[in-house]
């Protein structure tokens, strides 16, 4: 017999409210993993983070329409809740917040939150919308669910220092915390979206983690970072991809290009890549430590 603790699904925010009201009258740590659902392994290691830093976690499952261009895939976003609960009370998640858009968008919202410089480079380069609609749920969810601790995957890394960022400046008193990237067998990152690909991509998608490991331990091992970057351009187009949004080598904090063409000792750096398979982005990064 299962001895497995039932997720609690709470679909408002009152219903927040009177969860979390007595999660505090127990003492009760509250860990977080915001997520938009049609969940994996990925983010079922991120509630197990959490479980580490907190008493009792609360996962949320939100299709964020703001973080959506017109063009984007917001309609057809796979939602498959019923499996999302299931994959969150196998993994001893306590709650479960499903809001409606109402609930973190009211009528007549005038108030963005955004994070400048870092939203604009790499994927706010090529995806301009994208981290203003991030930070703005981030925050509402941060003010609705008032965690101890939150936890996002490294997979999106520019995701995860721009929250950091938006945490430090308002000065929430949230501890924010980054996972690792869980990966298929063949090292492609898992993602929601890659249940857009077909056979044929999902093989060439391999290939494309590939190219990303090969330029990173090629840079680790003292290589020129833009030879590096050059040769995983050509792997990743060799493999099927394209067109490529970018491959670039920045500081693992602030996300700056590096002023030297090799990995110095002690540099704590990171190569991020994004690039299309047919209809469906990719992206990926790792983290680069210089050895020399
Ligand atoms: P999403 O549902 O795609 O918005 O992602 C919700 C959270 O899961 C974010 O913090 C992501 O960075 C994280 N995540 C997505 N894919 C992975 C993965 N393969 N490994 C670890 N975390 C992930």
């Amino acid at each position: 017999m299962s001895t497995q603790n039932k997720i609690q699904v709470l679909r408002t925010p009152e219903e927040l409210r009177r969860w979390h009201t007595a999660q505090r009258r127990a003492d009760k740590r509250i860990g977080f993993v915001p997520t938009m659902g049609a969940l994996h392994d990925g983010h079922v290691s991120l509630v197990k983070e959490a479980q580490k830093h907190a008493d009792s976690v609360i996962a949320s499952i939100f299709v964020n329409p703001t973080q959506f261009a017109p063009n984007e895939d917001f309609d057809s976003y796979p939602r498959t809740l019923d499996s999302d609960l299931e994959k969150l009370e196998a993994a001893g998640c306590c709650a479960a917040y499903c809001p409606v858009a109402r609930d973190l968008y009211p009528e007549g919202d005038a108030t963005k939150v955004y994070v400048e410089g870092l939203s604009s480079i790499l994927e706010g380069e090529h995806r301009p919308h994208f981290f203003g609609g991030v930070t703005n749920i981030v925050s509402r969810l941060f003010i609705h669910v008032a965690p101890d601790v939150a936890v996002f995957g490294q997979k999106d890394y520019q995701q995860l220092m721009i929250i950091k960022r938006m945490v430090k400046d308002l000065g929430m008193a949230v501890e924010i915390i980054g996972a690792p990237t869980i990966r298929e067998k063949d090292g492609l990152a898992m993602s929601s979206r890659n249940q857009y690909l077909s056979a044929d991509e999902r093989t060439k998608a391999g290939n494309f983690a590939g190219a990303l490991r090969k330029a990173a331990s090629s840079i680790e091992s003292g290589e020129s970072i833009k030879a590096s970057i050059d040769q995983a351009l050509k792997d990743i187009a060799t493999a099927g991809l394209g067109p490529i949004n970018y491959v670039a080598v920045r500081n693992a904090d602030t996300l700056a290009p590096l002023e030297s063409d090799t990995l110095e000792k002690g540099t704590n750096a990171r190569i991020l890549t994004a690039a299309w398979m047919g209809k469906t982005r990719l992206i990926d990064n790792l983290p680069l430590a210089g050895k020399k």
